[in-house]
């Protein structure tokens, strides 16, 4: 938007971004209403989107991957926002590929890297990461799903609220105490794979004011037994740690997300108000809307500045979980702010879901609460002062 190429972009990933953007015109953007009323985005698409190589993009061949780097995530989310799509699939794929994927990359054993990754990719088993709980979510600490030990298996016992991909997740990372009186350190990740484990149940798809496209649901563990090989990286009270290290990345993704959203609601706005009249001139003839939409371009350009430079340390492996909290909280307030902004000039036309810019009103404001709250966000930046 500033007429700059982002500094991590290359032709290769140019090359890929052409190829994304064709895919999803023709396949996914068809389909969007179709799954904002259904609440969910099919998986036959997950599976076109496996075979298009959409998912899993940096995880390696060897398991069944692109073979790709981060960059190539950031490149389809990218698309994937620029397309509407960033509140169903985008999402979803979100926590697949970009979370789910590489907690088994990183952590997980080379039997439990084989076992999964493949089907990640090619869109057969659909990821989910469950650490929220009806009781706490900021305060991952206090979690009371419990696993228990008993003989070859864990016995998971308990309630998780607010999950993506809750409907159609076939592997789902359960975060749990494996010994409850040891706080941080009795936390550990183990997945279960929905399709054969008995106490497993989903509850509602949840009913949300955006992101329609969305499955968020409640899922209930009822004593579910689950092999102790499905402990994630084999080694109990791992978990906490395991959820640190992944955050510089998350909180990174949510900001593209929010700096992407910023870019398209100023170009349709732009767009719009060239076109509109009123008192016999555009409405971008009135000096306030030349003056918001000079701030909002302006927003996105310093916000994608921002995220552009992280993303080179984040490639080169020296992106600190402190800066990135800085992206998250500061990329999706302004997100929310700019999008509101915009909304103004579309009048009572922004008011209606069949304008591109008020379901992005309605997708934007979950950002400042999921992947960390943007308090939270605040607080450890605020640890470092
Ligand atoms: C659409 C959607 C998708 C989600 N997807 C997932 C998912 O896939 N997996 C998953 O596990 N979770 C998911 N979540 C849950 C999300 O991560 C939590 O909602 C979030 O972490 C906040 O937790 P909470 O809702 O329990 O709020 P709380 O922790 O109860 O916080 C309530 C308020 O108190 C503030 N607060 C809390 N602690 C402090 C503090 N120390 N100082 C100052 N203020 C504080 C918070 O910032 C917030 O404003 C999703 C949520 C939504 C809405």
């Amino acid at each position: 938007m500033g007429g700059e190429i982002s500094p991590w972009m290359t032709e290769e990933l140019s090359i890929l971004r052409d190829q994304v953007r064709r895919f999803l015109e023709r396949e996914f953007v068809p389909c969007r209403e179709r799954w904002e009323e259904a609440g969910v985005v099919d998986r036959e698409a997950w599976k076109k989107a496996g075979a298009t190589g959409l998912l899993c993009a940096s995880i390696p061949e060897a398991y069944g991957g692109g073979g790709g780097t981060r960059a190539h995530d950031v490149v389809i989310a990218e698309e994937t926002g620029r397309a509407g799509l960033g509140g169903g699939f985008g999402a979803g794929n979100g926590v697949h590929s970009n979370i789910v994927a590489h907690y088994i990359l990183a952590y997980g054993t080379e039997e439990q890297k084989q076992c999964w990754l493949p089907c990640m990719a090619s869109g057969e088993m659909i990821g989910a990461i469950a650490m929220t709980e009806p009781g706490t979510g900021s305060d991952l600490q206090s979690v009371r799903t419990t696993a228990r030990r008993d003989g070859d298996a864990y016995v998971i016992a308990g309630q998780k609220t607010f999950i993506t991909n809750g409907q159609n997740a076939d592997l789902v990372l359960v975060v749990a105490k494996t010994d409850p009186a040891a706080g941080a350190k009795g936390v550990s990740i183990i997945a279960v794979e929905t399709a054969t484990a008995s106490g497993f149940r989903r509850g509602r798809n949840l009913q949300k004011i955006g992101m329609h496209a969305q499955d968020t649901s409640e899922l209930f563990f009822d004593d579910v037994r689950t092999p102790v090989g499905n402990l994630l990286g084999g080694v109990e009270g791992q978990g906490f740690k395991q959820l640190m290290v992944q955050l510089a990345w998350e909180r990174l993704s949510c900001a593209f997300g929010a700096v992407v959203a910023m870019e398209r609601a100023v170009e349709l706005t732009a767009d719009y108000v060239k076109e509109r009249k009123a008192f016999g001139q555009s409405i971008l003839d009135f000096q306030n809307t030349q003056f918001k939409l000079a701030e909002a371009k302006t927003h996105a350009v310093i916000a994608r500045t921002f995220v552009d430079q992280l993303m080179v340390r984040l490639l080169a492996g020296t992106l600190d979980p402190t800066t990135a909290a800085m992206a998250k909280w500061w990329t999706t307030d302004m997100q929310c702010k700019v999008i509101d902004e915009c909304l103004q000039f579309f009048g009572g036309y922004g008011y209606m879901t069949e304008y591109p810019i008020a379901r992005m009103y309605a997708d934007a404001r979950v950002q400042k609460i999921y992947a960390g709250t943007n308090e939270v966000m605040k607080l450890l930046i605020a640890r470092t002062l």
